[in-house]
């Protein structure tokens, strides 16, 4: 399975509407981020218009750091009356520049409020966090309480990725082409992390392969590919050296399996999967790529 734990469909299809034949055709499943009501009937609408994609593509709205807005609350508790959203997010804190740095007091509101609303909904929340790791330990007892944590783009060090999980919150770091594109602190925490604690993402359109104007669910591919490169190689120099080593048994397996059985039960049940998914927290390097205005 083609796992994207984060990208944005509407942007996405505005600059490869062959993007869409890539999720219809192959054994894809992803999280589409919606910051307002409008990307939420839009995913619907594709849904609605492609058959055999409902079971692909779940919906994720919350109130994004780069835009913090109160009144977008109701928003998303409509959204979850409604059962239309299957995780809450991007949701976090961004003071990366001046202008987000203005409103990070209300970001921090929002985000608490977005935690609390998760929480009593039971679903995972996706974390989009830059130059914002104190305050994520700030909300560990919160973050402790939420089913599954994605932090999206996480470029923290893996240090930081191991005291959230030693602090008890069910984390999972999502990484994209970052790692093609050589980001040091990336690659470091994928070869520190469990493989089961790591997941793979586009953030498409946004945070392209160098070179490249825009990322696709295609890059998937290549991300798997790096990540079974990193973690082969390690099994590699811990085992036999001439012993072929098999592939890990690593995240993309046990993300598969778990969306596959989130995809089975809901099924049954005859309604959205609400309770796999994961927060997603981003987490993203100043300086990588001069992609600074395109991280979303
Ligand atoms: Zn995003």
């Amino acid at each position: 399975m083609i796992f994207d734990a984060h990208f944005h469909l509407k942007q996405l299809l505005e600059v490869s509407p062959e993007s869409a034949d890539f999720i219809k055709e192959n054994d894809f499943f992803g999280f589409c981020s919606c910051r307002k009501a409008e990307e939420v009937e839009f995913v619907e609408n594709f849904i609605a218009e492609n058959p055999g994609t409902a079971e692909k593509l779940k919906i994720t709205f919350g109130i994004h750091p780069q835009a913090p807005e109160e009144k977008d609350l109701h928003t998303l508790e409509r959204l979850i009356s409604e059962n239309r959203i299957a995780a809450v997010g991007e949701i976090g804190l961004d003071r990366f520049n001046e202008e987000f740095a203005q409103t990070f007091e209300l970001q921090k509101k929002l985000f608490a409020a977005q935690l609390e609303i998760a929480r009593c909904a039971k679903l995972p929340v996706i974390l989009h966090i830059r130059k914002a790791i104190p305050e994520i330990f700030e909300q560990i007892q919160e973050l402790k309480k939420i089913e599954k944590v994605i932090f999206h783009s996480y470029s923290g060090t893996a240090a930081e990725a191991e005291s959230i999980l030693d602090h008890g919150v069910n984390a999972f770091f999502s990484f994209g082409n970052a790692l093609l594109n050589g980001h040091k602190k990336a690659l470091e925490v994928v070869k520190t992390l469990p493989e089961n604690r790591i997941l793979t993402e586009t953030d498409a359109p946004y945070q392209p392969k160098k070179g490249e104007s825009f990322s696709k669910p295609q890059n998937i591919l290549e991300i798997m590919e790096k990540i079974r490169e990193i973690k082969t190689r390690q099994t590699d120099l811990s085992g036999d050296l001439w012993s072929p080593a098999p592939l890990p048994q690593g995240s993309l397996d046990f993300v598969s399996i778990k969306f596959e059985q989130a995809r089975q039960a809901s099924t049954e049940a005859g309604e959205v999967s609400r309770s796999d998914g994961g927060v997603i927290i981003d987490i993203m390097e100043d300086k990588h790529n001069g992609l600074k205005e395109n991280v979303e």
